[in-house]
């Protein structure tokens, strides 16, 4: 993308958005516009359309949305539909209206079809192959309207919408909500907090479930990547890119709590709470095609580097993170 100069980042006070402040600090190729709810409500459209009229971005990388973990999926189902739904149809929309020549948008391995016997691993064909897990549906299908949506511009217009696939993020200015947040966030709070209070620290769910995790960092790189190599109007492509380890790194929720405890040198009880919803069993990523795609191989940051540097980050700066 030569002729790229501005790139609006919604979502840009969030986990991923800082991961990619942090890079923009690096990257001078262009001017990134960092934009948060304060700066513009994405579910209002003409407040959408006003404001990405004054910042007139040659490139939007769409962020924004109504983020959770498995309990707030489970327990805020109308908010995860309808705000998802609103911020997307007006983020699209504005940028069809404006002009802006390529938008990369961010979907989520829990749109995955939730089938424990066909689907070993799922790849960018299988999105729409069955419905998603119970738990995060809501969330889910307004993720998958988002995809449908992208595709609809490319084949009615050829704009070049993409969208990405990533796995679990984690990394520094993370939400750290001890109810609200994904599990590698709300498990290095509730692991602080226990250490601090002598007190055992309880696990949400069997610990058997198996997620793939990708440190925000190094999704920060590749979304830089996928802006400037990825287009969908180049060939028949799908449009779409799951962006994720290989399938040999996915672990159990039991490996991650080991991690947490291991970073932030824990010595009291471990104790697994069976009565809480372990969510989807899996949802293996296949990489295959942005491995393709990549060429290169890509140096992910092991997960053990990534807890330890998340859990140093949370320490350090306990009084203002998110939570
Ligand atoms: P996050 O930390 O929760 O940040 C959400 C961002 O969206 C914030 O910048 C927030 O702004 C903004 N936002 C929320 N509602 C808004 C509204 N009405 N108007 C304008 N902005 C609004 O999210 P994240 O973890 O960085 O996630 C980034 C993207 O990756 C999302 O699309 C998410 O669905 C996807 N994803 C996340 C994960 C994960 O594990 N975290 C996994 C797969 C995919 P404020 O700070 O002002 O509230
Ligand atoms: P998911 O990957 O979309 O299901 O979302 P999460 O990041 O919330 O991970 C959910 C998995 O972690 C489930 O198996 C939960 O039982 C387990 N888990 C264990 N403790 C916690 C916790 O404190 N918060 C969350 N969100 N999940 C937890």
């Amino acid at each position: 993308m030569h002729q790229c100069r501005t790139v609006l980042v919604t979502g840009g006070s969030g986990l991923v958005g800082s991961a990619l402040r942090k890079l923009s600090g690096v990257d001078l190729k262009y001017r990134f516009v960092f934009a948060s709810s304060q700066d513009c409500d994405l579910t209002d459209f003409e407040a959408t359309l006003q404001y990405f009229r004054k910042i007139a971005p040659d490139a939007v990388i769409h962020l924004a949305a109504a983020v959770g973990g498995l309990f707030k999926n489970m327990r805020c189902k109308v908010d995860m539909f309808e705000t998802n739904v609103r911020i997307n149809m007006n983020v699209l929309r504005a940028c069809h209206e404006l002009g802006v020549a390529k938008v990369v948008s961010c979907l989520s391995t829990c749109i995955f079809p939730d089938d424990k016997t066909k689907m070993e691993h799922i790849n960018e064909t299988m999105l729409h192959a069955g419905p998603p897990h119970a738990s995060n549906d809501a969330y889910a299908y307004a993720k998958r309207m988002l995809e449908v949506q992208s595709r609809c511009y490319r084949e009615q217009y050829g704009h070049n919408f993409v969208c990405v696939i990533p796995t679990n993020i984690y990394g520094p200015h993370d939400n750290f909500h001890l109810n609200d947040a994904h599990v590698i966030p709300a498990l290095v709070h509730k692991f602080y907090l226990a250490k601090q209070q002598g007190v055992p620290l309880v696990v949400a769910g069997s610990g058997a479930p198996l997620r793939q995790f990708i440190y925000a960092h190094d999704l920060a790189h590749l979304l830089i990547w996928v802006l400037e190599h990825y287009n969908a109007t180049d060939s028949n492509d799908s449009g779409t890119l799951i962006l994720s380890v290989d399938p040999s790194h996915e672990i159990s929720i039991a490996q991650v709590v080991h991690h947490i405890a291991d970073a932030i040198g824990f010595d009291n009880d471990i104790v697994y709470d069976m009565t809480q919803a372990d969510g989807q069993f899996k949802k293996t990523a296949d990489n295959s095609k942005f491995k393709r795609l990549y060429g290169s191989s890509f140096a992910f940051t092991p997960i053990r580097q990534g807890i330890r540097e998340t859990v140093d980050w949370f320490v350090q700066n306990y009084d203002t993170v998110r939570k």
